[in-house]
């Protein structure tokens, strides 16, 4: 991207030239089990900028990890169609859905899902073998690094604290290079001070890499520090601004 922006920057073509990395239009999901359906996006439609940040934000049970994860490539749309990265999802199997996950995604969960038996080094590590990676250990220890938790790295996740186990799912989001990163509700079991070490991981990674970041939160502050706040309410999108962020 920073290539085809120094490209067409070249060509005084800067100003105008703006690239989504998400498309979302009219998408619905309707979950059928036992014979019930029960819809609960209806006809969602937004764009999402590249290396942007956006908020979406709502009541419980509004749709928003539905969405999120229909967006990141974990579940299939109903109805309407999603491209990610240029990559149309919609006909996309489990598999191939898996690889585009591989490789253009981060997901980032409130309640951190770590491997318990497995140490915050070869939780980073698992996705990196899992890729093929040659030197999966000394790029597990420099992402590990990039989060503070370099001293940590032979901790078990319950011998961590919150903070530090969401730092260590930082780090393991990030074992791709993502181009977005999806985070769910990223603070949501932290406290205060906590909360402010991890927002302040994501705004950086964010603006030094240019990582797309789309959060589900509850914590209006947090929403305000990105640059656009998506509100749904009963599985629709009932306001969607483009804000001023706040100062970390
Ligand atoms: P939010 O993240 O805004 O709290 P969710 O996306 O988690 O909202 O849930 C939206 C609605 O979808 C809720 O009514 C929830 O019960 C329902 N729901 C979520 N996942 C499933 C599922 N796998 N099967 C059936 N219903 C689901």
């Amino acid at each position: 991207i920073r290539q085809i922006v120094y490209f067409y920057g070249n060509l005084g073509l800067n100003e105008s030239y703006v690239s989504t990395i998400l498309s979302v239009k009219d998408v619905g999901k309707t979950y059928e089990s036992a014979g019930n359906s029960l819809t609960v996006l209806h006809r969602i439609n937004f764009d999402v900028e590249a290396a942007s940040a956006v908020s979406i934000v709502g009541p419980s049970g509004s749709g928003k990890t539905t969405l999120l994860g229909l967006c990141a490539g974990l579940d299939r749309a109903s109805t309407g169609s999603i491209v990610l990265n240029g990559i149309c999802l919609d006909t996309l199997g489990e598999d191939d859905r898996a690889g585009v996950r591989n490789q253009y995604v981060g997901f980032i969960f409130q309640n951190f899902q770590l491997l318990p038996t497995l140490t915050a080094l070869e939780n980073v590590r698992v996705p990196l073998e899992l890729r093929g990676e040659r030197n999966s250990r000394n790029r597990a220890l420099e992402l590990l690094d990039k989060v503070g938790l370099a001293d940590r790295s032979h901790h078990y996740p319950l011998q961590l604290s919150g903070g530090e186990q969401q730092r260590v799912s930082i780090a393991r989001a990030f074992s791709n290079s993502p181009r977005i990163l999806f985070a769910d509700e990223p603070t949501g079991n932290l406290d205060a001070e906590t909360s402010d070490t991890i927002e302040r991981l994501l705004f950086d990674l964010n603006k030094d890499m240019g990582t797309t970041l789309v959060l589900v939160t509850h914590d209006m502050d947090l929403a305000f520090k990105t640059q656009r706040i998506i509100r749904m309410k009963g599985g629709a999108v009932v306001s969607d601004e483009v804000t001023q962020p706040k100062e970390l």
